[in-house]
């Protein structure tokens, strides 16, 4: 097995550097992963949230080797066995209603806007009004619904048909709202834009208006579904429905896979030829999200991702008095983020040097996107290298100094 430093100078030859990496991770179990010199780190960030039942569970890989033995895809001009299984589940967890799948959150979200503009094309409605600081994906129409301009530099013009509102403003969504406006697209939890839930009052007078205004209320579960929030959808939290919901990192425990479930009056305006994935939904993909399904049930993680994210939250509340620098901590289930005063990316970077992996995200958040099967003793381990880690930050970063 080659080094870390030999797989970064390949990668310097031969892959575009749209990402600026220094570990190089070669193995995964459980909440564990392994780097490339023998290394092994606590994953507090699960791929992005995508490992919710853990790295490599046994009931997801026996599935996806037990499938890719037998048929790993066929086109969708034909019917698979898996797909309409994996539809019903998911909509058992959710919502009346029916399923298109595709790869990726981004896909998901694209096909959620097409939805919308479909619906509402007979009325001429086809603005999609979002949130400020949300992320929604990297394609063109992805990029114009997140709703933060450094993701769309250099990429101009980006598709039209969008509008933006401050996050938890109910007022500013009312006066955005005109003729041409078909939907409403929220992340129930804001990911990278900085671990920011969103209020149960504020999506319940959301959810009432575009009823009452007749306007889609879609949601991007792309990060904050699959029970990460101990909800096994995050708009679940306000008891609201959804007209149709995106969904895609955790569904396939790391295996690629996006879908998006529309309630029942969206199911069938999608007709043949309307939409399409050469990939989506195909045999494989649909094994592996199967398993994770089955797995969170069985392991009734959806529950333990709510008692262990408030105990979690409850210890690094104490940190907040303790470190000057360390000004809140927020989030739903085991979505947490650690709101600090300056940068984030040193201490993250201290982390990972002693084992932890946290995301650092919108500048001076840590956040922290656990397993949701993670035990306590590597929680508390997690909070034993945060606190040294912290209290080395503190004294490295002088008061006033730059990070
Ligand atoms: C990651 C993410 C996406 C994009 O998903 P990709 O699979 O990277 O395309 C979209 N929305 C949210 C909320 C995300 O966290």
């Amino acid at each position: 097995m080659k080094t870390t430093a030999e797989i970064a100078e390949q990668y310097q030859q031969f892959v575009m550097p749209t990402y600026s990496q220094s570990l190089a991770l070669v193995k995964g179990k459980g909440t564990r992963v392994w780097d490339a010199d023998g290394k092994v780190y606590l994953d507090f960030m699960s791929g992005i949230a995508v490992q919710n039942v853990g790295h490599c569970h046994p009931a997801v890989v026996a599935a996806i080797r037990e499938q890719a033995g037998r048929m790993m895809h066929c086109s969708n001009l034909f019917y698979n066995d898996l797909q309409p299984q994996l539809a019903a589940l998911l909509t058992d967890i959710s919502m009346p209603g029916k399923c298109f799948f595709c790869n990726s959150g981004a896909e998901a979200n694209e096909a959620l806007i097409k939805l919308a503009r479909l619906w509402g094309s007979e009325q001429g409605k086809y603005e999609v009004v979002t949130m400020q600081d949300s992320f929604h994906g990297r394609t063109l129409a992805t990029l114009a619904a997140t709703g933060q301009t450094k993701y769309q530099d250099g990429f101009e013009p980006v598709p039209e048909g969008f509008a933006y509102v401050p996050f938890n403003d109910f007022e500013a969504l009312q006066k955005v709202v005109s003729p041409r406006t078909a939907a409403v697209l929220i992340e129930a939890v804001q990911g990278e834009g900085g671990v920011v839930p969103a209020d149960i009052e504020y999506l319940q007078a959301v959810r009432k208006f575009c009823t009452e205004r007749s306007l889609l209320l879609l949601f991007d579960e792309v990060q904050c579904g699959m029970g990460r929030t101990g909800h096994w959808c995050g708009f679940q939290r306000a008891g609201v429905d959804a007209d149709a919901f995106s969904l895609a990192k955790a569904l396939g425990s790391g295996f690629p896979i996006g879908a998006i479930v529309a309630g029942r009056k969206l199911a069938d305006v999608f007709q043949p030829g309307k939409h399409a994935s050469t990939f989506g939904g195909n045999p494989l993909a649909c094994a592996a999200a199967l398993a994770t399904i089955r797995t969170i049930e069985a392991e009734k993680l959806v529950e333990r991702a709510a008692g262990t994210g408030e105990e979690f939250m409850a210890v690094l509340g104490e940190f907040v008095g303790k470190y000057a620098n360390v000004k809140a901590v927020r989030g739903v289930g085991l979505m947490i983020g650690l709101v600090l005063d300056k940068p984030a990316k040193k201490l993250c970077k201290l982390l990972t040097e002693n084992g932890l992996l946290a995301i650092p995200t919108h500048d001076n958040i840590v956040r922290f996107l656990p397993p949701l099967n993670v035990r306590d003793s590597e929680i508390e381990e997690a909070i034993e290298i945060l606190d040294d880690c912290l209290a080395e930050w503190h004294g490295a970063s002088k008061p006033g100094s730059e990070e």
